[in-house]
């Protein structure tokens, strides 16, 4: 951008010989180099951590399949403004999920139960004030540390979606851990509840949401406990092909 007016606003003063226009296209020059740092200092820093996307986030085409069961919530792809909060059925430990998501998760824990494993739902729906909460909170943890409000927020997003971005907030999404072992780390892939699940989920119409080798699409790191409801017939092509809601959606 900055080399195309240069060459614009230098290219006439090519014609006369004083030595003054060449002060006037270095000058030039100048002001366009400072401008476009100018420009740079506004341009939010490059974010490295898989945990959020790293290219500028583009306009792109939600795609749109009418099917409740594959919508798709990401860092690019924010819920919909005024999205209704679903019917939501209660489980026994307090949490809630989607109605219409209730009766497979129930059968795919009995499946998981009568294998003698004991998998806990940790986290499910979660409303948007709650998102904006966490979110908050964690942006503000940056600002004490003395970063700025916009390098806050990018850090903060990273590790907490920003509100409207989480698939928590769309009732179609649980994270479940093995009752042993609750940690929220790559080490939850190792117990036998997620490796049960992993191999199962799809039987009940779930997928393993953010796999380790997706990162770049999903903007998630690996979180081998958080498990998304689309349907049988999708869950199946998605866990057979190993790919992601994003790739089998055709998204960018
Ligand atoms: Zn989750």
């Amino acid at each position: 951008m900055a080399y195309t007016g240069f060459t614009a606003a230098s290219r006439p003063q090519k014609k006369k010989r004083s030595p003054f226009p060449v002060l006037i296209i270095l000058l030039s020059a100048t002001l366009l180099a400072g401008g476009f740092l100018a420009g740079r200092s506004w341009t939010p820093a490059p974010v490295s951590n898989v945990h959020a996307f790293t290219a500028p986030v583009q306009a792109s085409a939600k795609p749109d399949t009418g099917d409740w069961k594959l919508l798709l919530v990401n860092g690019r792809h924010p819920l919909p403004d005024g999205f209704a909060e679903p019917e939501l059925t209660k489980l026994r430990n307090g949490q809630h999920i989607d109605s219409r998501v209730y009766p497979a998760l129930q059968k795919m824990m009995d499946a998981a139960r009568e294998e003698g494993l004991k998998p806990l739902i940790c986290s499910s729906f979660r409303p948007a004030e709650k998102q904006a909460a966490l979110y908050e909170k964690k942006v503000r943890s940056y600002l004490a540390e003395g970063y700025g409000r916009q390098a806050a927020e990018e850090q903060a997003a990273q590790w907490v979606a920003r509100p409207g971005t989480s698939e928590h907030q769309s009732g179609l999404a649980v994270d479940i851990v093995a009752e042993d072992y609750q940690l929220l780390d790559e080490a939850q892939q190792h117990t036998a509840v997620q490796k049960w699940l992993m191999a199962h989920c799809a039987e009940y119409g779930f997928i393993l949401r953010y796999p380790t080798d997706k990162s770049e699409l999903t903007g998630v790191g690996f979180e081998p406990w958080h498990y998304r409801f689309v349907g049988r017939e999708a869950a199946q092509e998605i866990m057979e092909k190993g790919i992601c809601l994003e790739e089998y959606l055709g998204a960018s």
